[in-house]
């Protein structure tokens, strides 16, 4: 291959930690990791809200990113609660999560909710990380290849080639987020490849080459680096392992 997909792990803290804990998760993290973040791998943590702030400021002379785990597609008004991605990047964030299992089957988000957070975070100058992944019944009704084409085709309805050189696609299996059941890295392969393959001919092969596709389902220090061997998985987004600092190192680690 003509180039190098740099490899990305993002830390999703989800609705965890607190003033304290997240500064002292995100410290620690900062400093164990602060030889290898940056040189051989990009590196992000995903806090809740009220806490990317004091986050940000700890990390001010860092090479660690910080991302929000959501968006509103407006840019500013009267959307009581929202945070826009343009206030985001105000504050010192660099990336948004779109389109999260969770805020899919949980909160209930749409694709096409999700295609507008996508164009409205790259408008606000932030990057996308763009989850995907398929339910555990589509899996065993061997629709995971429908289900994973579906929600890229939609998720990025619209946006021009220029844009989708933004993003950072995660697929995440919803069977394997947080129940501690990991894709095999040749399931994991398989949907990453496909995924690329879609990209490719919605838009070209090159773009496809450059995109980073993530894994996230129950990654752990263990199993980060069999993941990791696969060819198109380009890093990990990690939910429970990355609110202990020393199994998100020892998985910052394993990408490299
Ligand atoms: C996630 O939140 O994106 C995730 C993959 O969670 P976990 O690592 O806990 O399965």
């Amino acid at each position: 291959m003509g180039f190098m997909r740099k490899p990305f792990v993002a830390g999703n803290w989800k609705m965890n930690t607190d003033s304290l804990s997240s500064v002292e998760l995100v410290k620690a993290i900062a400093s164990a990791s602060s030889e290898i973040a940056g040189h051989s791998v990009h590196v992000a943590v995903c806090p809740p809200f009220v806490y990317l702030q004091s986050v940000v400021n700890v990390l001010s002379t860092s090479s660690i990113a910080v991302g929000a785990q959501d968006i509103y597609y407006e840019r500013k008004g009267a959307f009581t609660g929202e945070i826009s991605s343009s206030m985001l990047k105000d504050i010192g964030c660099t990336y948004a999560l779109c389109g999260h299992s969770e805020r899919r089957h949980v909160i209930g988000e749409t694709d096409e909710l999700i295609n507008k957070k996508i164009a409205a975070t790259i408008l606000g100058g932030l990057l996308p990380i763009f989850c995907v992944g398929e339910l555990i019944e589509e899996r065993k009704a061997s629709r995971t290849e429908e289900v994973v084409t579906r929600q890229v085709k939609n998720g990025l309805a619209g946006l021009s080639a220029e844009k989708v050189s933004a993003v950072t696609v995660a697929y995440e299996p919803v069977w394997a987020i947080g129940t501690g059941l990991t894709a095999t890295p040749q399931q994991a392969q398989e949907a990453h490849a496909l995924i690329r393959e879609l990209l490719g001919q919605m838009y070209d092969t090159k773009l496809a080459q450059e995109i980073r596709i993530l894994y996230g389902g129950s990654v752990k220090p263990d199993n980060a680096v069999e993941l990791m061997r696969e060819q198109d998985i380009d890093g990990l987004l990690v939910g429970g392992a990355s609110l202990k600092a020393d199994d998100f190192v020892a998985i910052i680690q394993a990408a490299t």
